[in-house]
């Protein structure tokens, strides 16, 4: 076939360059009429609609891909989002988000709303409801926890969770007795026991309360409902507290304090002080209880009140009491080897359950009784009843590994939990220590007669032995032993003392044993 070149005045050529102009600058739609000629300009003018039919096609792919891809790319922000803002577990504010709803609030307050209020929940056992029955369990009671929150706050108020079992909320347009009633309400809505799984758990919360005032930050306010929140764990189990100034003083004087216990372990301020146990049948001094005290360089002696929270608070529990126990069983070898011989006597040390929780705990006091040559026979451990959970599978091995090498131990404070008995029928125990309340009022109130004679008579039918605790009278002394307790321990016989007066009290109970049995 041979070319024919165009006629004149055919412009057809012209009108290709245009289109292929259009379609390479993006209007996939432009198209070119073929000619009645149907020669080769028309065969290429086919072949070019074609062609950018092919175009606009793959346009369009590329168009509806590059909306998936977006959209999907919305998603992912999206999620990363609510990663970066909210709590994964319950779904709710995270502190984060927390911070920034308190900014935009304390914004509004600058702009003359009212300020907000912050309220901080700690739940009350949580630690023990994971410890008996899992963290499935703990999951479960954190998500149940985050939804009676959810029902009982209104649209504009801001719930969060700030990790493991603390929750704040951000109230907004409020009166005081409006938030303070809200508090209310969160306090009843978590007393209702939580049914989680087969397992039913009863939970509260303690809760701290902090009004903002204008120009606040938002740190500053959690903080002070946090220190609020502390003060509130310290009186009784669901309480709320508001914050006052005074409470930031409060709050500082501890941190000043954690750091000055710091220095006194290592820096040789702490003292061990003695008091004795007695045998009531026969009156022999049959042991001791081991008291830590602070000797402060600047607030004279301190008891053990004012500074084991705050020890326990900040991990420095275990060096403290590792300490006490080997300057104690220093001291007993000390006295075996001059005014106690190979006689019976034991010494009894307080352990604060956070250290039985420890894996090298009893590899710890067994190492140290090796040491200073000590019979593990010879030690009796106490420990706290409030604070043991009993079912901690931790705690129950360590218990396990310490009787089995022979450590006694013993149960203090007991009478004044409300899960005393449960304690004594697990068999991990071989003595109780009978609380000073129950012993107060022994010799005067017969109400409080009958209740002690209870209790003993319980600790007996399980076969342990018992030590009354802050006998103070001849009376309470003579009372106890009609009851069938064996120890007694408290001011009556003796103070607590150090190390000096408390050989010469051992010398003299040696030499008056010496001479009955002469
Ligand atoms: P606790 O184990 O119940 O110790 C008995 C407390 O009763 C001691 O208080 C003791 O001084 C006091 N007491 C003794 N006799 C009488 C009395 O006749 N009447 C009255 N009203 N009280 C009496 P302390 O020394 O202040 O110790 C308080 C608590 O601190 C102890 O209570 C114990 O739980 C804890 N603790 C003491 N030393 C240590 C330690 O080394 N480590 C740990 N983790 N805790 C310790
Ligand atoms: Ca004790
Ligand atoms: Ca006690």
């Amino acid at each position: 076939m041979t070319t024919r070149a165009p006629e004149p005045g055919d412009d057809r050529l012209s009108q290709l360059v245009e289109l292929v102009v259009e379609l390479a600058s993006g209007d996939r739609g432009a198209r070119m009429q073929p000619s009645p000629a149907s020669d080769e300009i028309d065969a290429v003018i086919v072949g070019i609609n074609m062609m950018a039919e092919e175009l606009q096609a793959l346009d369009a792919d590329l168009e509806a891909r590059v909306t998936e891809r977006t959209l999907q790319l919305e998603q992912a922000q999206l999620q990363l989002e609510r990663l970066a803002l909210y709590d994964p577990l319950t779904g709710l504010a995270n502190r984060t988000l927390l911070a920034d709803r308190i900014g935009q609030a304390m914004a509004r307050a600058d702009r003359g709303a009212a300020p907000p209020a912050v309220l901080l929940l700690d739940l009350d056992g949580f630690k023990a409801v994971n410890d008996s029955f899992g963290h499935a369990v703990g999951d479960l009671l954190l998500m149940e926890v985050a939804s009676r929150l959810r029902a009982v706050v209104r649209e504009s108020d801001t719930v969060a969770r700030l990790g493991g079992d603390e929750f704040a909320l951000v109230v907004i347009d409020a009166t005081n007795d409006q938030v303070l009633e809200m508090a209310e309400r969160i306090r009843t809505a978590l007393q209702a026991p939580a049914q989680l799984g087969d397992q039913v758990c009863w939970v509260s919360a303690s809760i701290g309360v902090c009004f903002a005032v204008r120009g606040q930050q938002a740190d500053a306010l959690l903080r002070d409902a946090d220190t609020a929140m502390y003060e509130a764990k310290g009186t009784t189990r669901g309480a709320v507290q508001i914050y006052e100034t005074r409470m930031h003083t409060a709050a500082l004087s501890r941190v000043r304090l954690a750091d000055q216990l710091r220095g006194a372990i290592a820096g040789g301020q702490l003292r061990v002080h003695y008091q004795s146990i007695v045998d009531l049948q026969d009156g022999r001094t049959s042991g001791v209880e081991v008291l830590v005290r602070w000797q402060h360089p600047t607030r004279g002696l301190l008891l053990p009140a004012e500074f084991i929270g705050v020890a326990e608070d900040t991990g420095m529990i275990a060096a403290l009491d590792r300490w006490v126990l080997d300057t104690a069983l220093a001291q007993l070898a000390g006295w075996r080897a001059t005014v106690l011989g190979d006689s019976a006597f034991t010494m009894h040390l307080n352990i604060s359950p956070i250290e039985l929780r420890s894996p090298r705990f009893a590899d710890e006091v067994l190492g140290s009784l090796a040491h200073h040559g000590i019979s593990p026979a010879d030690l009796v451990l106490e420990v706290t009843e409030t604070q043991m959970t009993g079912d901690d599978a931790q705690t129950l091995q360590a218990l396990e590994t310490l009787r089995r090498a022979g450590i006694a131990v013993a149960i203090d404070d007991f009478g004044t939990g409300y899960s005393s008995i449960g304690y004594v029928r697990q068999k991990f125990l071989d003595l109780v220590k009978i609380d000073r309340a129950l012993v107060t009022g022994l010799d005067t109130d017969p109400q409080q007669h009958r209740v002690a004679a209870a209790i003993l008579a319980i600790v007996d039918a399980f076969g342990l032995d018992a030590v009354a605790e802050g006998v103070e009278t001849a009376a309470q002394a003579e009372e106890l032993r009609g009851l069938g307790c064996r120890f007694g321990q408290g001011i009556y016989w003796c103070a607590p003392m150090s190390a000096a007066p408390m050989t010469m009290h051992l010398t003299a109970a040696a030499h008056a044993t010496k001479r009955a049995a002469s």
